[in-house]
């Protein structure tokens, strides 16, 4: 299996190629070249498989480059003992007809951990193959989850070194508590001045920037992305969906007309990968896309317009406060028909004009595969609350948007498949805005409001939320938007 350039597809590097270098050297994102399928008997034999080897099978089928004993290798190292249970995605039930799939049970409490306790393995494996004996620096961009989760899978990890950028006002008290704190000795952590936008748009700039590849290289470094422009970010995250489909088999579930899945959405990775699965055969029916008050990509679905130039909110879910969806263009380019020049053009057009629009072809596929819905900080105050009211059921402010447009694609649309929705964080990363919805104290202190979350709900704090109180500040400093290149030279000595 060959991997292509959304803005080149004559560009054509192997899995390992791929994951090592993170992002093709034209600025486009890697693509497998077709989508593997799974067959109706290959449903039924991972339906009676565990975690661990419904990821190993996914993984093979992209992974063609790898043996059957790196893969193992990997996801064993992955998801043996790092998560809750050693189940990495358990379902839980709203009522009959609604499953939710928890991604927060690893050691960071947020979904991004499926992907980046495996990434490193993946990483390290791949940089084997292509053999070129650099140390790789790992740059993040994070709205909060992703750097804390790239942190705990890379830190202490031989040959690497990892660097985050996170927007030092636009994170959660426990995100802030959880970066900053960090162990390990290769890790680098910053605030800049600035959002998540500049964050992420600073780090694909020394990503392409020439001089600071040059510096790198005479030291024997090489960048590489552990956000989820990475294919290796995405892979991990096709597992749970198909995952979630043969628990449900298993559980006799009538799925004979499909489900619907509902994903919280910032990047645009994770809804990516429940397309993926939806394509390899996994019998998905829409993919609805919820957003909170940035609802950039709800315009977009519904008006195949894509307009950055607009007011950028801080919200109660900061983990989706994105205007730049970067794995839109990967959406793109499939439903473009694999067209890398038309692509390219878009992509063009939103950096220079920061908007472009869809023809109609492309449109109409979007439409047909998505729907796109919003809900603002009030209403999801108010899912939390009514979520804990009628099913005692206590969900972070990320999943409450989920739901809260889950429920409204159900009445808008009369379509009442079983609907699968992600649930990408625990409840205690977001203890205070939580704690509001289902009581009208909320104590000052981070600690305390997380000990009277425990105690009105008798829902348990993570060990890895409570473990926070002991635990020493490593790093405080707050940069320039601009300096980002000179942090990057800082943190490696050079
Ligand atoms: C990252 C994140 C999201 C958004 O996921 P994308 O893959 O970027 O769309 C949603 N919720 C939480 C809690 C996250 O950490």
């Amino acid at each position: 299996m060959n991997f292509v350039s959304t803005r080149n597809n004559k560009i054509k590097v192997s899995s390992a190629y791929a994951i090592a270098h993170g992002i093709s050297s034209e600025g486009g994102l890697f693509l497998p070249e077709s989508i593997p399928t799974i067959s109706h008997d290959e449903f039924n034999c991972l339906a009676s498989k565990s975690y661990i080897d419904r990821a190993a099978f996914i993984l093979s089928k992209f992974l063609t480059d790898f043996t059957v004993e790196e893969i193992e290798y990997c996801v064993k190292g992955a998801y043996t003992d790092s998560f809750d249970n050693n189940n990495p995605a358990p379902l839980a039930k709203l009522g009959d007809n609604t499953e939710i799939i928890e991604l927060w049970h690893g050691p960071t409490c947020a979904f991004k951990d499926l992907a980046l306790q495996l990434l490193p393995y993946l990483m390290t494996t791949a940089a084997k193959k292509e053999n070129d004996g650099k140390k790789i620096v790992i740059l993040v961009a994070t709205s909060g989850d992703t750097g804390k989760a790239a942190l705990e899978g890379f830190k202490n990890v031989k040959d690497t070194e990892i660097i985050v950028f996170y927007p030092c006002d636009g994170v959660s008290v426990t995100q802030k508590l959880q970066m900053s704190s960090q162990e390990g000795d290769n890790v680098h952590v910053f605030g800049i001045k600035g959002n998540f936008d500049d964050a992420q748009t600073g780090v694909k700039r020394i990503f392409t920037d020439d001089s600071v590849k040059a510096k790198l290289d005479e030291n024997g470094y090489e960048f590489s992305s552990a956000n989820s422009i990475n294919w290796g970010r995405l892979v991990p995250q096709i597992v749970y969906y198909v995952s979630a489909y043969c628990d449900m088999l298993n559980e006799g579930k009538d799925l004979s007309n499909g489900f619907n899945v509902t994903v919280p959405t910032g990047n645009f990775g994770n809804i990516l990968a429940a397309y993926f699965a939806k394509a390899m055969g996994t019998p998905i029916n829409k993919l609805i896309c919820a957003s909170n008050r940035n609802k950039i990509l709800t315009d977009f679905i519904n008006t195949g317009i894509y307009d950055k130039n607009r007011e950028f909110y801080t919200t109660i879910s900061p983990s989706m406060d994105i205007l730049v969806s970067s794995n839109l263009e990967r959406m793109l380019y499939i439903l473009a028909g694999g067209d890398d020049q038309y692509v390219a053009d878009l992509q063009d057009k939103l950096a220079k004009n920061g908007c472009f629009e869809v023809n109609d072809s492309v449109k109409n596929s979007l439409k047909d595969v998505f729907y796109g819905g919003y809900c603002d900080d009030e209403k999801t105050l108010d899912t939390i609350a009514k979520v804990y009211k009628d099913f005692g059921y206590l969900c972070d402010t990320h999943t409450a948007v989920a739901i809260c447009v889950a429920n409204e694609y159900r009445q808008t649309s009369g379509d009442n498949r079983p609907m699968v929705i992600a649930s990408t964080a625990s409840p205690y990363k977001f203890t205070k805005s939580v704690l509001s919805s289902i009581s009208d104290s909320i104590p000052e202190d981070e600690f305390e409001a997380i000990d009277l979350l425990n105690e009105i709900t008798g829902v348990n704090t993570p060990k890895p939320i409570s473990n926070l109180r002991s635990k020493q500040i490593r790093f405080s400093e707050v940069i320039d938007k601009t300096a980002l290149d000179k942090a990057v030279f800082k943190s490696l000595n050079i």
